[in-house]
């Protein structure tokens, strides 16, 4: 399924790209709810966290090291929330894995 961040890995949509790899790409949320909000995913179209398998548990390891190393860019290696809504009722909008990475001001309470 060609997702809005599928079009983005492709090239054919815009982005603020803080970090790529040959697996990896990172870049500004649209809509940043906090001072600091970077999108991380694979470039591997995967639907969600839920839809992972074994195959993927390198790449899983991939995407915390990638949270970490833009924390540390970013100054907020001692502050920062890292979160994946899975499904339309925890909020996904967008059916390619990715992962919130929220930092940069007091993160409130988790509903
Ligand atoms: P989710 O609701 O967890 O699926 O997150 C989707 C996120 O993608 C939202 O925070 C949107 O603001 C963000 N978003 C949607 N389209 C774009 C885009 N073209 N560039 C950057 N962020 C986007």
């Amino acid at each position: 399924m060609d997702t809005v961040f599928g079009r983005i890995i492709k090239g054919e949509l815009p982005c603020d790209k803080v970090y790529e790899t040959d697996e990896i790409i990172a870049f500004k949320d649209i809509n940043p709810k906090a001072p600091v909000h970077i999108l991380i995913m694979p470039k591997k179209a995967i639907p969600n966290l839920q839809s992972m398998g074994e195959q993927d548990l390198g790449l899983m390891g991939k995407l915390v090291v990638a949270a970490q190393e833009i924390a540390l860019d970013m100054g907020v290696a001692d502050n920062y929330r890292l979160l994946t809504n899975n499904g339309p009722k925890a909020g996904q909008s967008v059916f390619h894995l990715h992962f919130h990475l929220l930092g940069g001001k007091i993160l409130g309470d988790l509903d």
